[in-house]
Protein backbone atom coordinates (compact mmCIF):
# COMPACT_ATOMS: atom_id res chain seq x y z
CA UNK A 1 0.00 0.00 0.00
CA UNK A 2 1.19 3.63 -1.12
CA UNK A 3 2.49 6.13 2.19
CA UNK A 4 0.43 9.17 2.09
CA UNK A 5 1.50 12.49 3.88
CA UNK A 6 0.81 16.38 3.01
CA UNK A 7 4.53 16.87 1.88
CA UNK A 8 7.19 15.05 0.82
CA UNK A 9 10.35 16.43 0.53
CA UNK A 10 12.66 14.58 -1.73
CA UNK A 11 16.39 14.69 -0.57
CA UNK A 12 17.67 15.10 3.03
CA UNK A 13 20.78 17.76 2.49
CA UNK A 14 20.90 21.02 4.56
CA UNK A 15 17.44 22.08 2.80
CA UNK A 16 15.51 19.05 3.01
CA UNK A 17 16.06 18.24 6.65
CA UNK A 18 15.72 22.24 7.72
CA UNK A 19 12.42 22.12 5.68
CA UNK A 20 11.14 18.64 7.25
CA UNK A 21 12.13 20.75 10.68
CA UNK A 22 10.58 23.88 9.55
CA UNK A 23 7.56 22.49 8.50
CA UNK A 24 6.77 19.75 10.84
CA UNK A 25 7.06 22.29 13.35
CA UNK A 26 4.34 24.22 12.07
CA UNK A 27 1.85 21.00 12.50
CA UNK A 28 2.68 20.07 8.52
CA UNK A 29 2.65 16.24 8.09
CA UNK A 30 6.06 15.08 6.15
CA UNK A 31 7.62 12.81 4.92
CA UNK A 32 11.37 13.20 3.90
CA UNK A 33 13.42 10.63 1.35
CA UNK A 34 17.28 10.48 1.19
CA UNK A 35 19.55 7.93 -0.52
CA UNK A 36 21.35 8.09 2.26
CA UNK A 37 20.48 6.82 6.23
CA UNK A 38 23.69 9.67 6.99
CA UNK A 39 25.11 12.01 5.11
CA UNK A 40 28.31 10.70 4.57
CA UNK A 41 31.48 12.87 4.37
CA UNK A 42 31.14 15.47 1.85
CA UNK A 43 32.78 18.40 0.76
CA UNK A 44 30.12 21.52 0.86
CA UNK A 45 29.69 24.24 3.34
CA UNK A 46 31.72 24.73 6.32
CA UNK A 47 31.19 27.99 7.45
CA UNK A 48 28.60 29.47 8.53
CA UNK A 49 28.39 33.54 8.98
CA UNK A 50 26.63 36.36 10.49
CA UNK A 51 23.96 36.62 7.79
CA UNK A 52 23.05 33.09 7.95
CA UNK A 53 23.04 32.01 11.60
CA UNK A 54 19.82 34.29 12.79
CA UNK A 55 18.29 32.23 9.50
CA UNK A 56 19.08 28.72 11.43
CA UNK A 57 18.12 30.25 14.51
CA UNK A 58 14.77 31.35 13.18
CA UNK A 59 14.51 28.04 11.66
CA UNK A 60 15.12 26.19 14.52
CA UNK A 61 18.42 24.63 13.85
CA UNK A 62 20.59 27.20 15.79
CA UNK A 63 21.26 24.63 18.44
CA UNK A 64 22.52 22.18 15.36
CA UNK A 65 25.71 24.51 14.43
CA UNK A 66 26.44 25.13 18.24
CA UNK A 67 26.57 21.75 18.56
CA UNK A 68 29.01 20.56 15.58
CA UNK A 69 30.90 24.15 14.86
CA UNK A 70 33.34 25.39 16.12
CA UNK A 71 33.15 28.97 17.16
CA UNK A 72 35.55 31.39 15.44
CA UNK A 73 36.72 33.86 17.40
CA UNK A 74 37.90 36.14 14.71
CA UNK A 75 37.47 36.38 11.39
CA UNK A 76 40.74 38.13 9.89
CA UNK A 77 41.30 39.44 6.01
CA UNK A 78 44.92 39.11 4.82
CA UNK A 79 46.86 39.69 1.62
CA UNK A 80 50.22 40.10 0.43
CA UNK A 81 51.59 38.58 3.41
CA UNK A 82 49.98 40.59 5.87
CA UNK A 83 46.54 40.88 8.11
CA UNK A 84 44.02 43.30 6.50
CA UNK A 85 41.25 43.56 8.88
CA UNK A 86 40.01 41.80 12.15
CA UNK A 87 36.18 41.10 12.85
CA UNK A 88 34.29 39.36 15.16
CA UNK A 89 31.57 37.95 13.18
CA UNK A 90 30.94 35.09 15.26
CA UNK A 91 31.12 32.65 12.84
CA UNK A 92 30.99 28.67 12.98
CA UNK A 93 33.14 26.06 11.23
CA UNK A 94 31.78 23.25 10.84
CA UNK A 95 32.04 19.64 8.39
CA UNK A 96 28.74 19.28 6.30
CA UNK A 97 27.92 16.15 6.94
CA UNK A 98 27.80 16.28 10.80
CA UNK A 99 25.54 19.62 10.79
CA UNK A 100 22.82 17.71 8.69
CA UNK A 101 23.26 14.62 10.01
CA UNK A 102 22.51 16.61 13.84
CA UNK A 103 19.54 18.29 12.33
CA UNK A 104 18.26 14.95 10.95
CA UNK A 105 19.02 13.70 14.43
CA UNK A 106 17.07 16.71 16.32
CA UNK A 107 13.71 15.81 13.94
CA UNK A 108 10.44 15.58 15.77
CA UNK A 109 9.63 12.39 15.75
CA UNK A 110 6.12 13.43 13.95
CA UNK A 111 8.45 13.45 10.45
CA UNK A 112 8.72 10.36 8.65
CA UNK A 113 12.49 9.45 7.68
CA UNK A 114 12.14 7.16 4.68
CA UNK A 115 15.57 5.43 3.17
CA UNK A 116 15.67 5.58 -0.63
CA UNK A 117 16.11 6.58 -4.19
CA UNK A 118 13.37 8.74 -5.93
CA UNK A 119 13.21 7.11 -9.30
CA UNK A 120 9.93 8.59 -10.73
CA UNK A 121 7.32 11.03 -9.92
CA UNK A 122 4.09 12.01 -11.30
CA UNK A 123 2.49 15.47 -10.38
CA UNK A 124 -1.02 16.57 -11.10
CA UNK A 125 -2.60 19.47 -9.43
CA UNK A 126 -3.46 17.19 -6.68
CA UNK A 127 -1.75 14.18 -5.60
CA UNK A 128 1.54 13.33 -6.73
CA UNK A 129 3.05 10.13 -6.80
CA UNK A 130 6.51 9.28 -6.11
CA UNK A 131 8.29 5.92 -6.83
CA UNK A 132 11.21 4.89 -4.90
CA UNK A 133 13.70 2.44 -6.50
CA UNK A 134 12.66 -0.27 -4.10
CA UNK A 135 9.38 -0.01 -5.75
CA UNK A 136 7.78 2.05 -2.61
CA UNK A 137 5.31 4.03 -3.56
CA UNK A 138 4.44 7.40 -2.07
CA UNK A 139 1.62 9.71 -2.51
CA UNK A 140 1.59 13.31 -1.47
CA UNK A 141 -0.13 16.77 -1.85
CA UNK A 142 2.74 18.86 -2.74
CA UNK A 143 6.49 17.49 -3.39
CA UNK A 144 9.89 19.76 -2.57
CA UNK A 145 12.33 18.45 -4.72
CA UNK A 146 15.71 19.33 -2.71
CA UNK A 147 17.59 16.88 -4.20
CA UNK A 148 20.87 19.00 -5.48
CA UNK A 149 22.37 20.62 -8.27
CA UNK A 150 22.11 17.15 -10.58
CA UNK A 151 19.35 15.27 -10.88
CA UNK A 152 17.55 12.83 -12.75
CA UNK A 153 14.15 13.79 -11.79
CA UNK A 154 14.75 16.77 -13.75
CA UNK A 155 13.88 14.79 -16.58
CA UNK A 156 10.70 13.26 -15.66
CA UNK A 157 9.72 17.42 -14.22
CA UNK A 158 10.93 18.87 -17.85
CA UNK A 159 12.92 21.07 -15.68
CA UNK A 160 15.92 22.67 -17.63
CA UNK A 161 18.52 24.60 -15.87
CA UNK A 162 20.35 27.71 -17.57
CA UNK A 163 24.20 28.21 -16.44
CA UNK A 164 24.80 31.67 -14.58
CA UNK A 165 28.24 32.18 -15.76
CA UNK A 166 30.21 29.66 -18.35
CA UNK A 167 32.94 28.96 -16.46
CA UNK A 168 33.08 26.17 -14.28
CA UNK A 169 33.79 26.96 -10.46
CA UNK A 170 35.61 24.75 -8.00
CA UNK A 171 36.70 24.17 -4.66
CA UNK A 172 39.38 22.61 -3.08
CA UNK A 173 39.78 21.78 0.59
CA UNK A 174 42.66 20.27 2.73
CA UNK A 175 43.61 20.31 6.02
CA UNK A 176 46.97 21.54 7.17
CA UNK A 177 49.74 21.56 10.52
CA UNK A 178 52.14 23.72 11.21
CA UNK A 179 55.69 22.44 10.10
CA UNK A 180 56.87 22.42 13.44
CA UNK A 181 54.17 20.87 15.18
CA UNK A 182 52.09 22.88 18.09
CA UNK A 183 48.83 25.33 16.68
CA UNK A 184 48.94 28.28 14.24
CA UNK A 185 48.90 31.44 16.09
CA UNK A 186 45.04 31.66 14.51
CA UNK A 187 43.67 28.64 15.56
CA UNK A 188 40.04 29.47 16.70
CA UNK A 189 39.54 32.06 15.05
CA UNK A 190 39.60 32.33 11.24
CA UNK A 191 42.11 33.69 7.78
CA UNK A 192 40.15 34.92 4.40
CA UNK A 193 43.55 35.05 2.22
CA UNK A 194 43.41 37.00 -1.17
CA UNK A 195 45.32 36.69 -4.44
CA UNK A 196 47.36 39.90 -5.35
CA UNK A 197 46.12 39.28 -8.79
CA UNK A 198 43.38 37.37 -11.34
CA UNK A 199 46.34 35.43 -12.22
CA UNK A 200 45.52 32.22 -10.60
CA UNK A 201 41.89 32.55 -10.92
CA UNK A 202 40.99 32.03 -7.54
CA UNK A 203 38.75 34.23 -5.12
CA UNK A 204 40.59 33.39 -2.12
CA UNK A 205 41.27 30.32 0.29
CA UNK A 206 40.00 30.46 3.72
CA UNK A 207 41.85 29.12 6.90
CA UNK A 208 39.75 27.96 9.69
CA UNK A 209 39.34 26.06 12.65
CA UNK A 210 37.04 22.87 12.50
CA UNK A 211 36.31 20.74 15.32
CA UNK A 212 39.89 19.24 16.05
CA UNK A 213 41.65 20.21 13.11
CA UNK A 214 42.83 23.33 10.59
CA UNK A 215 40.81 23.51 7.36
CA UNK A 216 42.41 25.46 4.55
CA UNK A 217 39.32 25.40 1.69
CA UNK A 218 40.48 27.41 -1.70
CA UNK A 219 37.86 28.59 -4.58
CA UNK A 220 38.07 29.73 -7.84
CA UNK A 221 36.92 29.21 -11.44
CA UNK A 222 38.92 26.06 -12.98
CA UNK A 223 37.99 22.98 -15.11
CA UNK A 224 38.22 20.36 -13.05
CA UNK A 225 40.56 18.23 -15.83
CA UNK A 226 43.24 21.37 -16.20
CA UNK A 227 46.18 21.55 -15.47
CA UNK A 228 46.24 24.16 -12.59
CA UNK A 229 43.75 21.73 -11.05
CA UNK A 230 46.29 18.56 -11.40
CA UNK A 231 49.46 20.44 -10.14
CA UNK A 232 47.52 21.36 -7.14
CA UNK A 233 46.31 17.74 -6.55
CA UNK A 234 49.75 16.29 -7.41
CA UNK A 235 51.86 19.28 -5.14
CA UNK A 236 49.18 21.03 -3.19
CA UNK A 237 51.74 22.24 -0.61
CA UNK A 238 53.97 24.05 -3.85
CA UNK A 239 50.89 25.19 -5.74
CA UNK A 240 49.48 26.34 -2.08
CA UNK A 241 52.69 28.83 -1.78
CA UNK A 242 53.07 29.88 -5.97
CA UNK A 243 49.27 30.81 -5.91
CA UNK A 244 49.71 33.08 -2.47
CA UNK A 245 53.69 33.65 -2.66
CA UNK A 246 53.51 35.56 1.27
CA UNK A 247 51.38 32.75 2.64
CA UNK A 248 53.79 31.58 4.96
CA UNK A 249 54.77 34.57 5.91
CA UNK A 250 51.64 35.45 7.47
CA UNK A 251 50.86 31.82 8.76
CA UNK A 252 54.65 30.16 9.22
CA UNK A 253 55.92 26.98 7.45
CA UNK A 254 52.95 24.90 7.27
CA UNK A 255 52.36 21.37 5.27
CA UNK A 256 49.40 19.44 4.21
CA UNK A 257 48.32 16.99 6.07
CA UNK A 258 45.28 14.96 3.58
CA UNK A 259 44.62 14.39 0.14
CA UNK A 260 42.89 17.47 -1.82
CA UNK A 261 39.23 17.11 -1.79
CA UNK A 262 38.35 18.67 -5.45
CA UNK A 263 34.52 19.43 -5.87
CA UNK A 264 33.62 20.74 -9.25
CA UNK A 265 30.22 23.29 -9.22
CA UNK A 266 28.40 24.46 -12.37
CA UNK A 267 26.57 27.52 -11.48
CA UNK A 268 22.84 26.92 -12.55
CA UNK A 269 19.48 28.08 -12.23
CA UNK A 270 16.09 26.30 -13.15
CA UNK A 271 13.88 27.27 -15.79
CA UNK A 272 10.41 25.30 -16.41
CA UNK A 273 9.65 24.88 -12.53
CA UNK A 274 6.18 27.05 -12.24
CA UNK A 275 4.18 23.33 -12.76
CA UNK A 276 1.83 21.95 -10.23
CA UNK A 277 2.21 19.65 -7.54
CA UNK A 278 6.09 20.57 -6.91
CA UNK A 279 8.68 23.20 -5.92
CA UNK A 280 12.31 23.20 -6.63
CA UNK A 281 14.61 24.77 -3.41
CA UNK A 282 17.85 24.93 -2.64
CA UNK A 283 20.71 23.80 -5.15
CA UNK A 284 17.80 21.83 -6.73
CA UNK A 285 16.47 25.22 -7.89
CA UNK A 286 19.44 26.90 -7.99
CA UNK A 287 23.62 26.69 -7.65
CA UNK A 288 26.38 28.82 -6.84
CA UNK A 289 30.00 29.15 -7.06
CA UNK A 290 31.27 27.73 -3.33
CA UNK A 291 33.34 31.30 -3.44
CA UNK A 292 30.09 33.15 -2.91
CA UNK A 293 29.77 32.01 0.47
CA UNK A 294 25.82 32.26 -0.32
CA UNK A 295 24.51 28.60 -0.68
CA UNK A 296 23.41 28.07 2.62
CA UNK A 297 21.35 31.80 3.20
CA UNK A 298 19.82 31.31 -0.05
CA UNK A 299 18.81 27.59 0.92
CA UNK A 300 17.97 29.07 3.94
CA UNK A 301 15.24 31.46 2.29
CA UNK A 302 13.75 29.30 -0.11
CA UNK A 303 12.73 27.19 3.53
CA UNK A 304 11.89 30.53 5.38
CA UNK A 305 9.40 31.06 2.69
CA UNK A 306 8.20 27.39 2.50
CA UNK A 307 7.57 27.61 5.57
CA UNK A 308 5.27 30.47 5.57
CA UNK A 309 3.48 29.22 2.70
CA UNK A 310 3.04 25.71 2.80
CA UNK A 311 0.72 25.55 6.36
CA UNK A 312 -1.38 27.95 4.12
CA UNK A 313 -1.18 25.87 0.59
CA UNK A 314 -2.70 22.52 2.42
CA UNK A 315 -5.72 24.18 4.11
CA UNK A 316 -7.37 24.18 0.63
CA UNK A 317 -7.64 21.56 -1.79
CA UNK A 318 -5.60 20.93 -4.72
CA UNK A 319 -1.76 22.06 -5.94
CA UNK A 320 -2.04 24.10 -9.16
CA UNK A 321 0.67 26.22 -10.14
CA UNK A 322 -0.87 29.25 -8.78
CA UNK A 323 0.13 27.96 -5.63
CA UNK A 324 3.08 26.84 -5.92
CA UNK A 325 3.91 30.04 -8.23
CA UNK A 326 3.64 31.95 -4.78
CA UNK A 327 6.59 30.36 -3.89
CA UNK A 328 8.75 31.46 -6.63
CA UNK A 329 7.51 35.30 -6.92
CA UNK A 330 7.62 35.58 -3.03
CA UNK A 331 9.87 38.70 -2.60
CA UNK A 332 11.77 37.13 -0.34
CA UNK A 333 12.72 34.18 -2.44
CA UNK A 334 13.40 36.49 -5.32
CA UNK A 335 15.47 39.00 -3.34
CA UNK A 336 17.77 36.39 -2.02
CA UNK A 337 18.12 35.14 -5.81
CA UNK A 338 18.78 38.09 -7.23
CA UNK A 339 21.59 38.91 -4.67
CA UNK A 340 22.90 35.30 -5.08
CA UNK A 341 23.20 35.98 -8.65
CA UNK A 342 24.49 39.57 -8.42
CA UNK A 343 27.08 37.75 -6.46
CA UNK A 344 27.95 35.01 -8.37
CA UNK A 345 28.62 37.48 -11.17
CA UNK A 346 31.02 39.72 -9.40
CA UNK A 347 32.97 37.14 -7.59
CA UNK A 348 33.75 35.56 -10.80
CA UNK A 349 34.28 38.68 -12.39
CA UNK A 350 37.00 39.83 -8.97
CA UNK A 351 38.92 36.62 -9.18
CA UNK A 352 38.63 36.26 -13.27
CA UNK A 353 39.33 40.11 -15.06
CA UNK A 354 42.41 40.89 -15.74
CA UNK A 355 40.86 44.71 -16.55
CA UNK A 356 42.76 47.21 -14.91
CA UNK A 357 39.58 48.34 -13.27
CA UNK A 358 39.65 44.56 -11.63
CA UNK A 359 43.22 45.55 -10.64
CA UNK A 360 42.34 48.53 -9.04
CA UNK A 361 38.91 47.54 -7.59
CA UNK A 362 41.30 45.05 -5.97
CA UNK A 363 43.43 47.41 -4.64
CA UNK A 364 41.28 49.63 -3.14
CA UNK A 365 39.55 46.69 -1.25
CA UNK A 366 42.85 45.91 0.27
CA UNK A 367 43.58 49.44 1.11
CA UNK A 368 39.95 50.08 2.78
CA UNK A 369 40.64 46.91 4.77
CA UNK A 370 44.04 48.34 5.65
CA UNK A 371 43.25 51.61 6.39
CA UNK A 372 39.82 50.43 8.72
CA UNK A 373 42.59 47.94 10.80
CA UNK A 374 45.03 51.00 10.75
CA UNK A 375 42.58 53.39 12.62
CA UNK A 376 41.16 50.37 14.88
CA UNK A 377 37.74 49.70 13.22
CA UNK A 378 36.60 46.32 14.07
CA UNK A 379 33.22 44.71 12.58
CA UNK A 380 31.81 43.04 15.83
CA UNK A 381 28.93 41.46 14.82
CA UNK A 382 28.71 38.65 17.57
C1 LIG B 1 32.78 22.69 -2.45
C2 LIG B 1 31.60 23.48 -1.95
C3 LIG B 1 31.78 24.40 -0.97
C4 LIG B 1 30.71 25.17 -0.53
N1 LIG B 1 30.92 26.10 0.44
C5 LIG B 1 29.90 26.85 0.86
C6 LIG B 1 30.09 27.82 1.91
O1 LIG B 1 31.18 27.99 2.45
N2 LIG B 1 29.01 28.53 2.31
C7 LIG B 1 27.78 28.35 1.76
O2 LIG B 1 26.84 29.02 2.16
N3 LIG B 1 27.57 27.44 0.77
C8 LIG B 1 28.59 26.70 0.32
N4 LIG B 1 28.37 25.74 -0.65
C9 LIG B 1 27.00 25.53 -1.17
C10 LIG B 1 26.17 24.65 -0.23
O3 LIG B 1 26.95 23.57 0.25
C11 LIG B 1 24.95 24.12 -0.97
O4 LIG B 1 24.20 25.23 -1.42
C12 LIG B 1 24.09 23.22 -0.09
O5 LIG B 1 24.82 22.11 0.33
C13 LIG B 1 22.85 22.77 -0.85
O6 LIG B 1 22.12 21.87 -0.04
P1 LIG B 1 20.92 21.02 -0.66
O7 LIG B 1 20.31 20.30 0.48
O8 LIG B 1 20.08 21.87 -1.52
O9 LIG B 1 21.63 19.99 -1.63
P2 LIG B 1 22.61 18.73 -1.24
O10 LIG B 1 23.48 19.07 -0.10
O11 LIG B 1 23.23 18.37 -2.54
O12 LIG B 1 21.61 17.61 -0.77
C14 LIG B 1 20.86 16.87 -1.69
C15 LIG B 1 20.40 15.58 -1.00
O13 LIG B 1 19.50 14.91 -1.87
C16 LIG B 1 19.74 13.50 -1.82
N5 LIG B 1 19.26 12.96 -3.09
C17 LIG B 1 19.72 13.23 -4.34
N6 LIG B 1 19.01 12.56 -5.26
C18 LIG B 1 18.08 11.85 -4.57
C19 LIG B 1 17.04 10.97 -4.96
N7 LIG B 1 16.79 10.68 -6.25
N8 LIG B 1 16.27 10.40 -3.98
C20 LIG B 1 16.49 10.69 -2.67
N9 LIG B 1 17.46 11.53 -2.26
C21 LIG B 1 18.24 12.11 -3.20
C22 LIG B 1 21.25 13.40 -1.62
O14 LIG B 1 21.56 12.18 -0.97
C23 LIG B 1 21.54 14.61 -0.71
O15 LIG B 1 21.51 14.25 0.66
C24 LIG B 1 29.42 24.97 -1.10
C25 LIG B 1 29.23 24.01 -2.09
C26 LIG B 1 30.31 23.26 -2.51
C27 LIG B 1 30.10 22.21 -3.57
Amino acid sequence: MAITTDVLILGGGLTGSTAAHALANKGVRVALVDVHDQIPNVFKAEKAGPHSLPQLRRLGIGDSVEAVGRKLFESIDAADGRILRRMRLGERGYYYHDFVNHIRKQLPPEVQFIRGTARRIETSDNLQTVQLASGETIESRLVIVSCGGASQLFDQLSITRTLVIEDPAIGFAMLIEPAAGGKFWFDGSGVTYYPNSAAPRISYCSMFSVPGAMRINMFGFHDVKSTWVHELVDNPQAKLVRTFPKLTKLIGDFRVATKVEVMPVRPSVANGFRRPGFVLAGDAFSTVPPSTGKGVYKLMHDVEVLAELVPEWIKTPGMGTQKTSTYYDHPQKREADDHVRMKTLYQHWAATSTTVRAQVHRMRFFADAYIKDLIGYTADLG
